[in-house]
């Protein structure tokens, strides 16, 4: 066989032709080779083993059209035939060469003609062949770049260290393609209480290229991380199936080599080294450097996940330990108290002096005062431990509001302050536990009486109104999905009122809104915490309408229910769908697998502290992703601060920046779906 030393193949039939041609284009200095036609096959074996880039054929072959054709097909139209033809009617002589050879050249041959004919088809040929070149470094650009952004949506959704690596491993493989890489990575970055040292290779690295590794990358750590401690390095491997009994030797040092630290602001996580045979080209290193800086990136958002999430732990500790304190304490301080109040009721019992009395009195007051205060604690630390108990019975409002009258009806009187109760006829039953029903309106009637000045009044009242007539918009608490009526129960003041701005604000717990009388009135800004809770958990609703100084109405509602199984059975279903609902919607499909990572991590944290099935809580329409998550049993100011952290976790994610989340907080009212008051 003919090795050429051009890329130009002459071939005909006529050794004199391949001469003259040769000759030709020797003296202008471009190599070529000639070839005697023997047979078509032959011919075309031979051209198709050389494969030249330019093809002159003689038309003396025995069917010219035919080979030129078939040649042609054969190069996929990458190459170009010049035919040597006779002047006159070769087409008709020879048969068809439209769309198969590009250039004729007349016999007999004309040197200028035959050099400038296969000069242009070099330069073209030149020009194919850069373009081809560039084009093909632009598809591997575009493939890096496609591996990259691939990568970069894969990390995001990433909270595993592990998985981490995975990513960086396979990100590298794909654009890089290298035959080994190791990553040294330092404890603080891994699960692990030891450095890592993951060795990806095509090849199994023997014994000694091992060690040469691991001392070469730890002494690399070591001038990045001083303080970090490389006594202890276990190694693990992952070798090619395909190659599993071949080895790379310690000839692979010489391979061309990227090296960069994983550094997470100033700090030092890791190192990672890659070698390949074939030389890392510019843009290699840019790839290298791009994916080096992603993985750090993805590290930082991992350390400050866990950071937030140790916090967290560390916080609901502090909470938990806050309560059991506060119920502790609370106890403690009760139990002195009974035996004080017998003690100055016998010493009231006595023929004591009026100013002993006066003094006595005094004393008795303020231990009332303080059991108040201490039973507030108690049943803040029972709500947040969810021990309440709730004995609901057929009740009828009638009984309390007799005992409130008797209760209040003289302090009022001592205050200055007109008192009375009123109750229309013929008002249902509710399903109810009396105590707290009456401890409901004892809170309202006690602040009533304590924000009213002396010459006003307080006055309550009791009705029956249709859910139809109730102003959603006011109620603190969004009441479940009923229709029927409700008990509405009214204590109305001339006090001093409370400013539009304060109104959520003083059902949060310890809230109260500075003025002269909250300083004088004493309380702890527990009562209507306490109120909002027990209203929550009889179906009910609060609201109030103020004004400031001409007064306050606060209204309680509890819906009636035919019988009590009736009740119970929406109680059940409201625990279930209860309270604040958070709004997380995403509009692009892709980013689904992101939302469900965040859903998936808020409630491993458990700010979301149920999920109804995904079926409930998700829903889809084209391209609009949504997630509706459901704070269970909680207040409005817990909610709010719920939906607050999730608010904080999307700005802090950079994984959301693009993404087009919109976080809504809204009041979840099944019966007109009403989402407007989200932010
Ligand atoms: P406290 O035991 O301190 O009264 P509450 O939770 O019962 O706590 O009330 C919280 C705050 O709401 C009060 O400190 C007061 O500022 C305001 N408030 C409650 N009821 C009234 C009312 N009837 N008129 C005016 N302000 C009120």
């Amino acid at each position: 066989m003919t090795n050429f030393a051009t890329e130009i193949l002459t071939i005909s039939k006529n050794t004199g032709m391949l001469e003259d041609v040769f000759a030709i284009l020797n003296s202008s200095g471009i190599q070529n080779t000639s070839y005697k036609y023997e047979n078509e096959d032959e011919t075309l074996d031979f051209i198709k083993e050389n494969a030249p880039s330019i093809l002159i054929l003689d038309d003396k072959t025995e069917a010219p059209a035919i080979l030129a054709k078939k040649v042609k097909s054969e190069f996929e139209d990458n190459i170009f035939i010049i035919l040597l033809c006779d002047t006159e009617n070769f087409e008709v002589k020879n048969g068809d060469f439209s769309g198969s050879v590009d250039s004729f050249v007349q016999k007999p041959i004309q040197k200028n003609i035959l050099i400038s004919t296969v000069n242009s088809f070099l330069k073209i040929k030149k020009s194919l062949d850069k373009f081809k070149k560039d084009n093909k470094e632009l598809n591997k650009s575009l493939y890096q770049l496609d591996v990259l952004y691939n990568t970069s949506s894969k990390l995001s959704g990433n909270l595993d260290k592990k998985k981490l690596y995975e990513i960086m491993f396979e990100t590298l493989e794909k654009t890089l393609s290298f035959d080994l890489a190791c990553a040294l990575i330092f404890p603080q970055a891994y699960e692990n209480s030891e450095n890592k040292l993951f060795i990806h290779s095509l090849k199994k690295p023997d014994e000694t290229l091992l060690n040469v590794l691991s001392e070469k990358i730890t002494d690399y750590a070591k001038e990045n991380a001083q303080n970090n401690d490389f006594t202890k390095v276990s190694i693990e491997e992952f070798i090619k199936p395909s190659y599993e009994n071949q080895n790379f030797d310690i000839k692979l040092l010489n391979f061309d080599k990227l090296m960069a630290p994983i550094q997470v602001k100033d700090k030092t996580y890791g190192m990672l080294l890659i070698y390949r045979n074939k030389p890392f080209l510019k843009e290699d290193v840019v790839c290298f450097q791009s994916i080096v800086h992603q993985i750090s990136s993805a590290l930082q958002a991992i350390i400050l996940y866990d950071e937030i999430k140790n916090t967290n732990v560390e916080l609901k500790k502090l909470e938990r330990i806050k309560s059991e304190f506060v119920s502790i304490v609370s106890h403690e301080l009760r139990t002195p108290l009974t035996p004080i109040n017998n003690s100055l009721e016998i010493v009231l019992s006595e023929n004591i002096t009026d100013t002993a009395r006066n003094f006595t009195n005094m004393a008795k007051r303020n231990v009332k005062r303080l059991s108040g205060i201490i039973e507030d604690l108690l049943d803040l630390s029972r709500i947040e431990t969810g021990k309440f108990d709730f004995k609901y019975e057929k009740y009828n409002i009638k009984t309390s509001f007799d005992i409130i009258q008797k209760t209040f009806e003289e302090q009022a009187k001592e205050k200055g302050i007109i008192f009375e109760t009123e109750l229309n006829s013929n008002l249902p039953d509710i399903y109810a536990d009396s105590r707290k029903i009456e401890q409901i309106l004892t809170n309202l009637t006690t602040n009533a009486i304590k924000f009213t000045p002396s010459g006003g009044s307080v006055k309550i009242s009791a009705q029956t109104i249709n859910a139809k007539n109730l102003n959603k918009d006011t109620l603190i608490n969004p009441v479940c999905d009923y229709s029927g009526d409700y008990l509405k129960i009214s204590v109305k003041d001339t006090g001093i009122g409370i400013k539009e701005e304060d109104i959520h604000k003083i059902f949060d717990k310890f809230s109260q809104i500075e003025n002269s009388l909250t300083r004088n009135a004493g309380g702890v800004g527990l009562g209507l915490t306490i109120t909002k809770h027990f209203t929550d958990a009889h179906l009910g609703g609060i609201w109030v309408n103020s004004t400031e100084n001409e007064g306050s109405d606060f209204n309680v509602i509890f819906p009636v229910y035919s019988d009590l199984k009736a009740f119970e059975i929406n109680l059940n279903a409201a625990r279930k769908i209860n309270e604040t609902t958070c709004l997380l919607t995403l509009k692009s499909k892709e980013g689904r697998q992101k939302l469900d990572t965040l859903v998936q991590k808020l409630k491993e944290e458990n700010i979301i502290k149920q999920l109804k099935n995904s079926k409930e809580i998700s829903f889809e329409t084209e391209n609009y992703y949504a997630y509706k998550i459901f704070f269970s049993n909680l207040q409005k100011n817990v909610c709010d601060f719920m939906t607050r952290q999730i608010q904080d976790y999307i700005n802090k994610e950079s994984i959301f920046k693009d993404c087009g989340i919109v976080l809504e907080r809204t009041v979840f009212r099944k019966e007109d779906g009403d989402y407007s008051q989200g932010i």
